[in-house]
């Protein structure tokens, strides 16, 4: 469990399930895998299984411990809609999530097709930011399958971005995310790919944010595109989801959480 991040899009992350298995090119160089391992060795109590998928019921109640509200990445070391994942595990997380309710929770997952399956069985509330993860133009379905879930926000994190991702549909989509891979054997991501997304996002007004360009020493990269930190978030009175604002890009000094990350 790791009760603050400094993954610059959200505020805390929240792991009632760990471990996962790799689906499509853009899991290659996992993180959570690499961590996982890590975690494992240090004896960790929620990695004994090392990688292997794990649902932690003791986990359930960790949202309500947080008195002061944040922004909760659910999962950040598995995919909640992991073919192991019991549905009625999954039901839990989302009750969880609709009951504590002090807190916006963003789950992201490239299982979208279960994702899909399971929405009409799920309780969506309005804090529940609801993300698909797309890497290539060949995962643009995934896109698809999240519109047609009963989120209230959806968004999509497009990292590691590996292709152009060509024309976009980007209807009910509520942001979107860019970063390249980071790490050891980082592929490389090339700016037009990029600019051809954020174009696209300022055309159709959908909040751009630049999460990272990545590589082997992600610091010095930085995250500045053509000279500028976009970190646009989502509108608080689109659907009366979320409380953050769009912000001008050009105007505003890069956004950040203000807590650090410990896994
Ligand atoms: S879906 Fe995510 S957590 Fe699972 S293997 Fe791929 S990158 Fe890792």
């Amino acid at each position: 469990m790791a009760d603050h991040s400094d993954i610059e899009w959200t505020e805390a992350t929240w792991n009632p399930v760990t471990g996962c298995t790799k689906m499509s090119l853009g899991c290659r160089h996992c993180y959570a895998e690499r961590m996982a391992y890590r975690l494992q060795a240090m004896g960790n109590s929620s990695y004994l299984n090392g990688f292997q998928v794990t649902t932690h019921p003791r986990m359930l109640d960790r949202p309500m411990q947080w008195k002061t509200p944040r922004m909760i990445f659910v999962n950040s070391m598995s995919d909640l809609f992991h073919e192991e994942v019991p549905e009625s595990f999954i039901r839990d997380v989302f009750t969880v999530m609709g009951t504590i309710d002090r807190h916006r929770y963003q789950a992201l997952t490239k299982r979208s097709d279960r994702l899909l399956e399971l929405s009409p069985r799920l309780r969506w509330t309005p804090n529940i930011w609801m993300g698909v993860t797309v890497e290539n133009a060949s995962q643009l379905h995934r896109l698809d399958h999240l519109r047609r879930t009963g989120a209230a926000l959806k968004f999509v994190s497009i990292e590691p971005l590996l292709g152009s991702l060509g024309t976009l549909d980007l209807r009910d989509i509520d942001w979107v995310i860019v970063g390249g891979e980071s790490g050891p054997g980082a592929r490389p991501m090339e700016e037009r790919w990029v600019l051809e997304i954020r174009d696209q996002c300022l055309t159709h007004r959908v909040p751009f944010f630049f999460k990272q360009w990545g590589g082997v020493r992600k610091k010095k990269a930085g995250r500045l595109l053509q000279g500028v930190t976009w970190d646009e978030m989502p509108r608080s009175d689109r659907k009366g989801a979320g409380s953050f604002h769009a912000i001008d890009a050009h105007s505003r000094p890069s956004w950040r959480p203000s807590v650090i990350e410990r896994v």
